[in-house]
């Protein structure tokens, strides 16, 4: 079966192909439709942008549809930068994002945090949706070439002493907020009457 994964985030997508590796679906970038305009996210939740995600490119493609809609949320901000995370600064890169969230947190002894993501499937039967979420704390200072985004600073409680950019990508997907959402993925295709193809032969 053919399932659309609505993200222009290459490194979400690479992630994604790889947690659903040997499902036996045949997963589809954005890529397939070049004009299609970029979706809609103005929710205040996670759950309501991947909903809003997911809804517009099944309109726009017919397909079924997954859509990912995460972030990071720290305590000590009130759970900023929470759905505005990937907006955190007008630059919206990596590196001015981990410099916004370091300085915020200058001196700030709490330092928990958690990645949340919140999956959204939408198919001509409905939507199901699916959330997971990997906590830990800010490091005081970046480590690791790994991952993505906050990465470089976020210190998983499941794996001390490292950063998530320190993990390998199999170490990262196993303890995730977007693995753990994807665990959720077979239930959703059955909530929805999709078929569940199982682990290729
Ligand atoms: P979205 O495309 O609106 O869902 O934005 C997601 C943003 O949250 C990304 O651009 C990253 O800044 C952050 N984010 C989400 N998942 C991860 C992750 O697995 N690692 C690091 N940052 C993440």
């Amino acid at each position: 079966m053919k399932l659309v994964i609505a993200t222009t985030n290459p490194h979400k997508l690479d992630e994604i192909r790889a947690i659903l590796d040997g499902s036996g679906l045949e997963l589809v970038g954005l890529d397939a439709w070049p004009d299609l305009p970029e979706p809609p996210e103005d929710g205040e939740r996670f759950e309501d942008n991947a909903a809003q995600k997911a809804r517009f490119v099944h309109e726009a493609t017919g397909l079924p549809v997954l859509a990912d809609d995460s972030g990071l949320e720290v305590d000590a901000l009130g759970g900023a930068p929470g759905v505005r995370s990937r907006r955190f600064t007008p630059e919206a890169t990596a590196a001015s994002n981990n410099a916004r969230l370091l300085h915020r947190l200058d001196g700030v002894d709490d330092r928990r945090a958690r990645f949340r993501c919140a999956l959204a499937l939408v198919s001509s039967s409905g939507q199901a949706l699916a959330a997971g979420a990997c906590e830990g704390r800010i490091a005081l200072a970046p480590s690791g070439e790994g991952g993505f985004g906050y990465d470089p600073l976020f210190l998983p409680d499941e794996a001390p002493g490292r950063s998530m950019a320190q993990l390998s990508a199999q170490e990262k997907n196993r303890i995730s907020h977007r693995g753990r959402a994807l665990a959720h993925l077979p239930g959703m295709l059955r909530e929805l009457g999709l078929s569940t193809p199982g682990p290729e032969r």
